[in-house]
Parts: C-alpha cells; sequence; structure tokens
C-alpha cells in the first residue's frame, strides 16, 4: 500500500516510520503526476498559509479536489484546516473537503503547545486550531476540553494533533487510516 504525505512544508518525514511499521511505503506528494499510484493522503502539520502559496506554485488546487473524491485523506492540524469548508482567524482560502469550519491558532502561541493522551497514545498540539460548526456527517472520534480534536466525515478525517511525533510506531491514528484505505 502507497500512503501519500503532501510534502510541500512541515511535518513530513516524521510520518515515514508509523507507515513503514505499518507495512506500506510513503509517497512524497508534490507534483500532479505523484498522485497517480496512492491509496490514500497525508496533508501534514506545518503552516497552512506557506502550503497554500505552494500548492499555487505547483498547481495542484484542482488536483487535490480531483482526487479527494477518489481516495480518503487525512488533515493533520494546518492539514485540517486546508481541508475545513471555512476558514477564521483570519479567513482564508481552503479546499472544502469536510463540513466544517475551523479556527486557527485558537490554543495560543507557540509556547501554549501541550502534549494529551488521546486513546492512552500521547500526541502534540502545536498551535492548533478549533473544529467548529460541524456537519450532520461529521463524526466526532476524540474531544479534549470539551472541544471535538478528531473527526471524520465519509472516507475523510482530520486531527487537530500531531501523533507522527510520538516514538511508539504504528501510531492507532495511521493504523485507523491505513484500515480507511484498505
Ligand atoms: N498554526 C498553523 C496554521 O495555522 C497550524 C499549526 C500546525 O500544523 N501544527 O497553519
Amino acid at each position: 500500500m502507497k500512503i501519500g504525505v503532501l510534502a510541500l512544508q512541515g511535518c513530513v518525514e516524521p510520518h515515514r516510520k508509523h507507515i513503514e511499521a505499518l507495512g506500506a511505503e510513503l509517497v512524497e506528494v508534490r507534483r500532479a503526476e505523484d498522485f497517480k499510484n496512492i491509496s490514500g493522503l497525508i496533508l501534514p502539520g506545518g503552516e497552512s498559509t506557506t502550503m497554500l502559496k505552494l500548492i499555487e506554485h505547483f498547481q495542484i488546487w484542482d488536483v487535490l479536489k480531483e482526487y479527494a473524491e477518489k481516495i480518503p485523506y487525512w488533515g493533520i492540524c494546518a492539514g485540517s484546516i486546508l481541508m475545513a469548508l471555512r476558514v477564521t482567524n483570519p479567513k482564508q482560502k481552503s479546499l472544502g473537503l469536510m463540513h466544517l469550519d475551523v479556527e486557527r491558532n485558537s490554543y495560543g502561541r507557540q509556547v501554549d503547545s501541550f502534549e494529551e493522551k488521546i486513546d492512552s497514545y500521547p500526541v502534540s498540539f502545536i498551535r492548533a486550531p478549533l473544529l467548529k460548526k460541524l456537519g450532520k456527517a461529521c463524526q466526532v472520534k476524540a474531544s479534549t476540553k470539551g472541544n471535538p480534536v478528531w473527526v471524520t466525515e465519509g472516507k475523510h478525517m482530520v486531527t487537530t494533533f500531531h501523533p507522527e511525533l510520538s516514538l511508539k510506531t504504528p501510531s492507532p491514528f495511521h493504523k485507523y487510516f491505513a484500515e480507511k484505505i484498505s
């Protein structure tokens, strides 16, 4: 199984050990032709504004929308911001792949980042966004401090935390995503 990771900017490489622990292969996705052989795509954490600029640069906005109809996507933090229907704080363009709004940087600044256990697995929240106005088809899989932090809708999912930075492989979230793919 080949799992793509959108490799424009941000937290790409830490996914490798989790993907390989599942017996799958990580494919770095930058250009339209990279989408051809993957069966799922991770939109990683990083800086969504920078990613938007690079999506423009590589001209992959349309192909990102097109493949979302065909294969599961997992948006992590900045990736969840790219996948949202609407983005606030401030407003910015998004792919609109899940029926939810995202408010950026809602937990404060970099220094306010924190670690938490989700399903007894340690994960990091790094300048995480808040997920809001979830549509009827959204399913909340986990919440922290009363806010949804892991949400699925059909074949897609978002987490506002980073499980790839934890050392125990594979993370339960990579495992869950791989099961969604196969
Ligand atoms: N604050 C970043 C953004 O708005 C997201 C941070 C992250 O991905 N860890 O894009």
